[in-house]
């Protein structure tokens, strides 16, 4: 059998690639690892209720083509995000907004706030921000610091915030509104029926091996591939011949609370103190507005990767990025291969850039 394409993955990439390809007559075969398809956005259903079960995931974004293309196969609900965050007794919203301050400092305006914040970014003495905690002092200043993001970014990337690159926090927003969205995208939601759902309509018509290891199938099978496109560990594809890439990985403890219809009142709550072991905990309802009986939980735990475990945040530091340049120059070797995705790429992509770039791909190819 000849195909064009070998797509090495169910995820977010590999079903926009094969769907985009397979509309233009290419010949595709799509293969995943795992047992079920659509790689971590992968979503389950249990007592009626949507679980993310590699963590949550909402779609936003301000890309206008990449939202029509999405919507093509599913709708979109409503759903807004809007964490809370809790520091030992106290709640905050979340992101950094009016909200915020006025719980933090009991002010009610801007320039109450505004004037706060400029006094506590002052004791920075203006210096240009070196790492995430400078980075961060000198946006918010201490008090949100240290209740808000050092804890939480310290547990989340496992190393100190004086350690780690100032890009990370720059994904959340700084407002002087009550605007407790968490995004500043134009369009969000989560699909209806759940992301599992959108992958399986990508992948409708198209030939789908799952339990299937990219290497070990290669290794066994006669079939022809004109290419093929990796979205897993780029390091891992060389057989990590440069030395291994950082990753985070993430534990899961997923609880059913019975007879619980609300255990607490939102999506997503962030535990930004240290001494909780966990970062977060999402009750998965709540994405689609569920009015269920019962309620399914799960705590998140960041955690260091090692081989075996499963990866989700690549860690863009400056060292790894310097050993991902060099496993990119064989990639650039490799005619017959093309990289996609957040692993494939090492980059910390949202989900709507992984589509389009997947999109672009396509382009591309055709
Ligand atoms: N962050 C924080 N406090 C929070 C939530 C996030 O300090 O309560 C910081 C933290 O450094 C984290 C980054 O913001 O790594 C990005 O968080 P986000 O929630 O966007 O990450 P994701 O949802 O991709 O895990």
């Amino acid at each position: 059998m000849k195909y064009d394409y070998l797509i090495v993955g169910t995820g977010l990439f590999g079903a926009v690639f094969a769907h985009e390809m397979n509309k233009c007559g290419r010949k595709c075969l799509v293969i995943d690892k795992r047992n079920h398809i659509a790689g971590n956005i992968y979503t389950e259903k249990k007592l009626d209720i949507n679980v993310h079960k590699y963590g949550a995931h909402i779609f936003h974004t301000s890309d206008k083509k990449v939202w029509n293309y999405v919507n093509q196969f599913c709708e979109f609900n409503n759903y807004i995000n809007q964490p809370v965050a809790i520091y030992k007794d106290e709640l905050y919203n979340l992101p950094f907004n009016m909200n915020t301050f006025s719980k933090m400092w009991g002010i009610k305006t801007p320039a109450e706030a505004e004037r706060i914040i400029r006094e506590q970014v002052a004791e920075q003495n203006n210096l240009k921000p070196k790492n995430l905690e400078e980075q961060a002092l000198s946006l918010v200043g201490r008090d949100i610091y240290e209740k808000l993001i050092k804890g939480y970014t310290e547990k989340q990337w496992g190393r100190e915030c004086t350690e780690l690159p100032s890009f990370i926090i720059k994904r959340l927003p700084v407002r002087f509104t009550f605007n407790n969205n968490y995004f500043n995208d134009r369009y969000q939601g989560i699909p209806c029926g759940g992301y599992t759902e959108l992958i399986s309509k990508l992948l409708n018509d198209i030939p789908v091996m799952l339990n299937t290891e990219y290497k070990e199938f290669i290794a066994k099978t006669d079939d022809v591939f004109e290419k093929t496109v990796y979205t897993g560990m780029i390091d891992e594809f060389f057989d990590y011949s440069l030395g291994e890439l950082e990753y985070r990985s993430l534990k899961f403890e997923e609880e059913i609370l019975e007879g619980v219809a609300n255990y607490q009142g939102n999506a997503v709550v962030n535990y930004t103190a240290k001494e909780v072991p966990y970062t977060r905990i999402i009750e998965h309802k709540h994405f689609e507005f569920g009015t269920q009986p019962d309620t399914i939980i799960t705590r998140e735990y960041s955690k260091k990767w090692s081989r075996g475990d499963e990866p989700y945040y690549p860690v863009n530091d400056d060292k790894n990025q310097k050993l991902y340049s060099e496993y990119e120059k064989l990639a650039e070797a490799r005619q017959d291969v093309i990289f996609g995705g957040r692993l494939g790429k090492y980059k910390y992509y949202d989900m709507d850039k992984v589509v389009a770039e997947a999109l672009s791909l396509c382009e591309k190819e055709i």
